[in-house]
């Protein structure tokens, strides 16, 4: 929480801010997202009934790649701008005494920014759709095998297909 008394008394005036934040884990997307060195800084805006904040979040994500699983650590740098009143309309936080949750306009700002899918890196193999061998590591000759004349082999493409669509 942050204290904006002085920025209530002073309207009109800014104050420097920051803060070192803790978000709880989230699930999104069937993935648990950690959060790790989530800090805040930015200026505080006092009005009269009012305080509104200009402020960056810096945080590090801790997802997992969409496609092989591993943990991926993604560094986010988001812009927050909130607005805080004693009588909180639709797009307010409320100002409870004279203490603001700025890390809660914080990490909505973030939820709204995170990507679609994390990956480890751009042209990540993933996960051989036959032995589940991470392909980044050790190309597997499974795929090479599936060439041959099998009757399963139209079938580990076409799973492989679909999987790549799904992600
Ligand atoms: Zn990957
Ligand atoms: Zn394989």
């Amino acid at each position: 929480m942050t204290d904006v008394s002085g920025a209530l008394k002073n309207p009109g005036s800014s104050f420097a801010f920051s803060e070192a934040l803790e978000f709880e884990p989230c699930e999104i997307m069937g993935d648990v997202l950690r959060f790790e060195d989530a800090a805040l800084s930015g200026l505080l805006f006092g009005a009269e009934e009012t305080v509104s904040i200009d402020a960056e979040l810096n945080v590090t994500v801790r997802a997992h790649c969409a496609r092989c699983l591993e943990e991926v650590a993604c560094p986010m740098r988001v812009q927050v701008k909130a607005d805080f009143s004693r009588a909180p309309g639709e797009d307010e936080y409320p100002i409870a005494g004279h203490l603001i949750d700025a890390g809660k306009a914080a990490f909505d700002e973030l939820l709204t920014q995170l990507p679609m899918r994390f990956l480890c890196r751009e042209d990540c193999l993933g996960l051989c759709p036959v032995c589940g061998s991470n392909r980044n590591k050790s190309l597997c000759t499974c795929l090479e095998g599936a060439v041959r004349p099998n009757p399963f082999s139209a079938l580990n493409v076409l799973l492989h297909d679909q999987n790549n669509k799904e992600v």
